[in-house]
Order: C-alpha cells, then sequence, then structure tokens
C-alpha cells in the first residue's frame, strides 16, 4: 500500500509500465530523455481522452469546427508568432556541478519553501484546505480567503517570499536577467548538487527544436517542429472562416504534438520534450473577450468536473506575469501527488496572433461583421488543454490500492476506477473453463459486441485472477460465460467497482455496456 504522495506517484508510474499504459521511448537503448510511448493501454485511454475532448468542443457546439494542420510551418510564423525572439527560458548554470538550472525555477522554489510554514500551518489549523496564496480555488469563498490572507500574512517568512514572488515577476516581465541574478545571491540560493552559488550569468535558452527542410545543406531552410498547435489554427484562420461560412463568434479545435526542448524535464510525463495538445481559438469581436474569456473558463472546468473528479482537486490559477499576446490568462490546476499543476490554460489573446500574421504576410485577415458593419481582426480566447497531463491526471484519480482482508485472510487490489467513458476496454468475456463449448460461446457473444466497443478476451488462469488484472487495467464489466449460459443464454456480469456480480440475459449485453459507456454520460 502507499503510504505517501511520493509512494503513490511513483506506484502510477510503475503501474503505468506494468499494464501497459506508458513505456520509456526507445526503452531498450536506456531511453530518450523525457519522452514517452504509449502502450497498447494507454493509447485507448489517449483515444477516449481525446473523443471527449473533441465531442465537447466540436460536436456540441454549432459555431466549433475541427482543424488537422502540419507539424512543419513556414519559418515566418514563428518570427510572427514572437516565439523565435521570445519562446525561451531564463537559464543558469552552476560552475562547481556544471549543472543548469532555469533562474526563474530556483527563486520560484525558494518562494514556495518560504511560503510553505505559514501555508501548512493555515491547513492545520483548517484556514486553508486546498489552496494557497495567489490561487482561486474553483469555487471561491471570499469570506475564507481573506481569513486566510490575514493568517498567512502574520509570519514573517511568507511576507518575505511573497516580496520575493513581486520582485521576480518584475524581472521576468521587463526581461531583466542580471536582476534574476542578483535575486537568486541576495537570497542565498545554492545548488543542490555542489551545494555552492558559484553561478554564471542569466542567459535566455530558446526552446524550438529545429531542423533542416530541403535534400541538399544548401538549399536548405532551416524549419521548427511547432512548439503549439495554436499557430497553425491562427495561419488557416481565414481558410475555415471562407470555405465554412463562419460568422463570428466561432472557435477552430485542433489535437495535435507540439516540441519544446524543454530545460529542465521532470516529473515523468508532466513536462515532456514531444507532447499533445488540445487547443481551441475561438473568435470574437473585440470588446467581448472578457465575457467570453469567462464563459470559456467555466465551459472548461465543467469539462473536467464531468468525469466525477472532486471539486477540492482542482482550482484556478490566475497569471501575473502574462505572455507577450495576452491580456488576460488563468491555469486550471490539478492537485497532483507532488502539488498543484498546471493542465490547461485559458488564454485571452486578443488581436495579436491575427495582427503579426497579417504584418509579416501582408494578407489581410479580417472579419466584416454584418451586424455592425465593420471590418475587424477578430480578438481570440485559446483553450490549451496538455493531453499528456490530462492523461496523467486521469491515471492518477483513478488509481487505487484497495484493501480486501477480512478476518480469515490477507487481501488486496489495484484497481483502476476509470470513468467508464475512458476505459480502454469497455468489457471482458471469459469463458469459465477451456472446455465443453464455453470458449466458442464466449466468442460468439464477443463478435456481436466488438464492433462497437473495445472489448478483451481471456481463457487463461482463474476467474479471480482475470478479474484482477482487468481491474488493474479498469475494465468496468468482466462477462463470465458458464454452463448455464448454454442452456439459458444468461451470462455474469461483474462489475469493477462494487465487485457484485449479476446474472443477466446475453442479448442484454449491448444495452447494458452501451448503457454505461455512453458520452451521454459526461456530455
Ligand atoms: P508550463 O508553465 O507548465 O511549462 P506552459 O504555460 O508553457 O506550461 P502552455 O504553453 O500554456 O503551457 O501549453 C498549454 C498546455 O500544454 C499546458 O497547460 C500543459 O498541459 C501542456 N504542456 C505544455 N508544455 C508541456 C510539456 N513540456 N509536456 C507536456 N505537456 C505540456
Amino acid at each position: 500500500m502507499s503510504n505517501s504522495t511520493d509512494e503513490l506517484f511513483k506506484n502510477v508510474i510503475s503501474h503505468c509500465k506494468e499494464y501497459g499504459f506508458v513505456f520509456q521511448s526507445s526503452e531498450i537503448y536506456d531511453g530518450l530523455s523525457a519522452v514517452y510511448d504509449y502502450g497498447q493501454n494507454g493509447a485507448e485511454l489517449k483515444n477516449n481522452i481525446k473523443t471527449y475532448w473533441w465531442k465537447a468542443m466540436v460536436q456540441l457546439n454549432e459555431n466549433i469546427v475541427g482543424l488537422d494542420a502540419a507539424i512543419f510551418m513556414h519559418p515566418k510564423v514563428w518570427e510572427a508568432s514572437g516565439h523565435v525572439a521570445g519562446f525561451a527560458d531564463p537559464m543558469i548554470d552552476n560552475k562547481d556541478s556544471n549543472k543548469r538550472y532555469r533562474a526563474d525555477q530556483l527563486l520560484e522554489d525558494k518562494v514556495t519553501s518560504l511560503m510553505s510554514k505559514a501555508v501548512d500551518d493555515a491547513k492545520t489549523k483548517g484556514i486553508a484546505t486546498y489552496y494557497e496564496d495567489g490561487f482561486v480555488p474553483s469555487m471561491p469563498d471570499i469570506a475564507k480567503e481573506q481569513a486566510l490572507q490575514d493568517f498567512l500574512f502574520q509570519n514573517e517568512d511568507y511576507k518575505k517570499g511573497y516580496e520575493l514572488m513581486g520582485k521576480v515577476n518584475n524581472c521576468l516581465l521587463n526581461d531583466d536577467l542580471p536582476g534574476l541574478r542578483d535575486l537568486i545571491i541576495e537570497y542565498d540560493i545554492k545548488d543542490p548538487i555542489s551545494g555552492t552559488a558559484n553561478w554564471t550569468d542569466v542567459r535566455q535558452f530558446n526552446l524550438m527544436f529545429s531542423t533542416q527542410m530541403g535534400a541538399l545543406a544548401e538549399e536548405s531552410d532551416v524549419v521548427y517542429l511547432r512548439p503549439e498547435t495554436a499557430q497553425g489554427i491562427f495561419v488557416n484562420y481565414l481558410n475555415v472562416q471562407k470555405s465554412g461560412r463562419m460568422k463570428i463568434p466561432f472557435g477552430i479545435a485542433q489535437i495535435g504534438k507540439a516540441f519544446r526542448n524543454e530545460v529542465i524535464a521532470r516529473q515523468f510525463i508532466i513536462r515532456m520534450r514531444e507532447f499533445e495538445q488540445m487547443e481551441m481559438q475561438f473568435f470574437v469581436r473585440p470588446g467581448t473577450q472578457k465575457e467570453w474569456f469567462e464563459h470559456w473558463k467555466q465551459a472548461r472546468l465543467k469539462w473536467h468536473l464531468a468525469l466525477g473528479t472532486s471539486p477540492a482537486k482542482y482550482r484556478f490559477h490566475e497569471h501575473t506575469k502574462l505572455a507577450h499576446y495576452a491580456d488576460a490568462a488563468f491555469d486550471i490546476e490539478y492537485e497532483f501527488p507532488f502539488g498543484f499543476k498546471e493542465v490547461e490554460g485559458i488564454h485571452s489573446r486578443t488581436d495579436f496572433d491575427l495582427s503579426q500574421h497579417q504584418k509579416y504576410s501582408g494578407k489581410k485577415l479580417q472579419y466584416f461583421d454584418p451586424e455592425i458593419n465593420q471590418n475587424y481582426v477578430p480578438y481570440v480566447i485559446e483553450t490549451s488543454i496538455g493531453l499528456d497531463r490530462m492523461f496523467l491526471l486521469t491515471m492518477i484519480n483513478a488509481y487505487e490500492e484497495e484493501d480486501l482482508s477480512t478476518e480469515e485472510r490477507q487481501d488486496s487490489r489495484v484497481v483502476l476506477r476509470l470513468h467508464p467513458c475512458l476505459a480502454p476496454v469497455k468489457a471482458a468475456i471469459f469463458p469459465l473453463t477451456k472446455k465443453d463449448g464455453l470458449p466458442e460461446k464466449a466468442r460468439e457473444i464477443m463478435d456481436k459486441l466488438k464492433v462497437d466497443y473495445n472489448l478483451q478476451y481471456e481463457e487463461k488462469d482463474t476467474i479471480g485472477k482475470r478479474y484482477r488484472r482487468q481491474d488493474a487495467i479498469g475494465t468496468p464489466f468482466c462477462i463470465t460465460v458458464d454452463h448455464q449460459t448454454l442452456e439459458d443464454n444468461t451470462v455474469t456480469i461483474r462489475h469493477r467497482d462494487t465487485m457484485e456480480q449479476e446474472r443477466v440475459n446475453a442479448d442484454d449485453l449491448d444495452k447494458i455496456i452501451g448503457n454505461l459507456v455512453s458520452w451521454r454520460n459526461v456530455l
């Protein structure tokens, strides 16, 4: 049993490997850092998360359509978007350990350590249950928040941490790299490996991967692997608007790979160098961005909560340092075993991207709004969720080591309490034994259902062991075919969560499974 959050996280990672959810990339060559492959169950779960998102965003919104843009884009795209000049992290090296760190993260860790005692005290006293300074709970309670702030600011270290946070944000806003270094020295931040403060200057490190396009080196052009999917949507804005006769407000949604040469890759699939995003850009009339921003903030949180996750596990985090393109930004954060981390960003991107592309391409990217008889460059609200982080969230939230011991004997199981809509395998079909025509009957039942549902057939080992294997991958139903089935066409259904069994007619299976795994349950 996991008795600490650290252990829980480790156990989930090994579970991901043992049951075919996530493998390290090129593992037989000792792996490639921060790159992962999804196994047989992982690929199914990932596809189901994508389907949930696509249905919620595209299928259920008449004014949102999909797109599948290429990963390679014209190099000018990344100049226009600001990524060539500005998509960089401030890095600092320790001269004794030769290790490289993100300067802002070293400082943020210091802020957290200064604030942690007061926050822990607040938690112990029941003043703060799951949120800290600077963060907005998904269900805010203003009075409680004020009481929390009053309590926290009585602590001197907390005040220092808060002050430091302000200084760091200031440096980041003004691209003040020497300022960041000065803070690292002033707050006596040491390298955890060498234990020294022998630091280099802070330098910017661009996160985009580049490669060459064209057969011959001389004629080749540098192209980038896209660091976000959003730009594929912006450069196609006019194509989609015109060919789809879209009227503002409307959205374009896309799921696809993105690549970032993250300097410090950590926490499993939280920070990868190749990952997948599900992004939607919603084009609106200038001046209406605030109300649409609020709409999408709430709509996206609702999407997360519909899966049955406790609201206490989620919170909004408002950005104080806004990206160059944004006029408002909130993250939806989930409480992972190692703390709250961003899963999704909701950004009000103004008309920055379309205006930039208009400028760099020389093509007009405007909309004629018949309602107000005006041409304008639309404003954009973006919702951007990391599929891999959503995947990890789903695994962690579903993973349970359940003690099933009775007075007579010790017993336990690992069960993935995945929402049935997301479960990789919807039902497993077992013949009780390998003889007497039971396998044939089980296969006959399976053949009728497998076009509609992803099923698994298993005849090896005892039924108990087969149940455990299916529990571990989150299969909601196990269906057992026994001798009675041959007589009256009934089977036993065993439910994953309650472990209860019932006898039903095999002809009703389609309806029973269909009801439980229907997308209607979450949409
Ligand atoms: P972070 O601050 O954690 O680096 P970000 O603010 O740079 O994230 P965005 O550019 O807003 O992230 O990207 C949108 C979403 O893409 C994030 O909410 C996250 O879920 C996901 N994401 C970003 N970078 C990575 C990565 N390296 N690996 C996996 N997912 C990522």
